[in-house]
């Protein structure tokens, strides 16, 4: 049975770094959970303590409401992926994938009765007397996905299992993964330094940053509505605009963006230096008008159903628009002045330090 995972004031430390410093998170049961960091941000290291490989120096970790802390590895029946597949070089497809059922001295006919299930599952059922070396890595990662939900692991952790794949490659599995996922509703715990293979991938995603969670939430909403800076510029591709707040009354505030005011109707109290967000896709390309930002196009290319340009300020701060057009015979050239028009209801709105989201 799959169960739900408690994390509760959790702390590695390595002398004084706290490589995960305080973590708090409860994934739920069934569900694709995703630590997502650049390198060194504790991801691996949360991933470690759940799996039993790294000891929990405060708070504790519990699986239902069983608490893990002193449980050793073996005994927490947990399925792993790893990035370098991790399977035995000198064992068949078939050996792989019983091992961890011989382990647990289940029968031979239940053996090869889930063994045959599980290899159905990563569709892999056909190489069952192959050996590791006569597959491909995409072949041996579904047979390490094989060895770990043969087990019927009650909480399954993956530590970057895509990362040695190609692109295209990286693709299909992660397809093949969310869909087993579902179909077994097993609760997974992935981690991941690729934000978009996060965001394909997840229910929900913790964002993590120098040992600590900055953010967990679903998809939509880390990518909608960073909660900082960090966040809005890890996940996604996001323009920073600095802004002074000029006026400030009850009913809007009027911030200086490159020597334009804009009215925003600010959620919290602002004032002083601001830095406003906004999206490739939440800027507005027009022609010039008086009052307006003022840029010029260095560069635009074509990608399908967007033009992506690159439009440098009168500040030479450059930045990144995406605009959506029917008519690409339209595409805007190199020295065109156009006016840059943020939507108010759409960017973002942080303090001057980018911690905090006033809009
Ligand atoms: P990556 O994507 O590069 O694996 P990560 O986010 O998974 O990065 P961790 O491997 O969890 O990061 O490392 C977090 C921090 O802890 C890093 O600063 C790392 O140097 C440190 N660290 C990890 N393992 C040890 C160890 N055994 N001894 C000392 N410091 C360690």
């Amino acid at each position: 049975m799959s169960h739900q995972v408690v994390i509760k004031n959790a702390v590695k430390k390595y002398g004084d770094y706290k490589a995960v410093n305080n973590a708090n998170l409860t994934i739920q049961e069934g569900e694709l959970f995703t630590l997502l960091g650049p390198s060194g941000c504790g991801k691996t290291t949360l991933l470690r303590m759940i799996a039993g490989f790294n000891t929990i120096d405060e708070g504790h970790i519990a699986f239902g409401d069983k608490v893990i802390n002193d449980i050793p590895a073996h005994k927490r029946n947990i399925g792993m992926v790893f990035q370098n597949y991790a399977i035995f070089p000198h064992m068949s497809v078939f050996n792989n994938v019983a091992y961890g059922l011989k382990a647990r001295k289940v029968s031979k006919s239940e053996t090869e009765k889930r063994v045959i299930e599980a290899l159905q599952m990563v569709q892999m059922e056909e190489f069952k007397d192959r050996q590791p070396s006569q597959l491909s890595g995409g072949q041996q990662q579904r047979i390490a996905l094989a060895r770990a939900i043969v087990i019927h692991p009650d909480v399954l952790l993956m530590d970057e299992p895509l990362s040695n794949l190609d692109a295209k490659l990286r693709v299909q599995m992660r397809t093949i993964i969310r869909k087993l996922q579902k179909d077994l509703k097993i609760t997974t715990i992935y981690v991941t330094h690729d934000q978009e293979e996060a965001l394909a991938i997840s229910d929900r995603i913790a964002v993590m940053k120098l040992g600590v969670i900055q953010q967990v939430g679903t998809p939509v909403e880390i990518y909608k509505d960073p909660k900082n800076i960090f966040v809005g510029d890890f996940i996604g591709t996001s323009n920073f605009l600095k802004g002074t707040v000029v006026k400030r009354d009850d009913e809007k505030t009027v911030i200086d963006v490159n020597g334009k005011t804009i009215d925003f109707n600010m959620k919290k109290a602002c004032n002083g230096e601001v830095i406003i967000t906004a999206r490739p896709e939440e800027i507005i390309l027009e022609d010039v008008k008086k009052g307006n930002i003022i840029g010029e196009v260095v560069i635009g290319t074509f990608l399908g159903d967007f033009i992506n340009y690159e439009i440098k300020l009168d500040n030479e701060q450059v930045i990144e628009v995406n605009e959506y057009t029917k008519d690409v015979s339209r595409i805007r050239h190199t020295g065109d002045k156009v006016s840059v028009v943020l939507v108010p209801d759409k960017v973002h709105v942080y303090d001057g330090a980018g911690e905090e989201v006033l809009l």
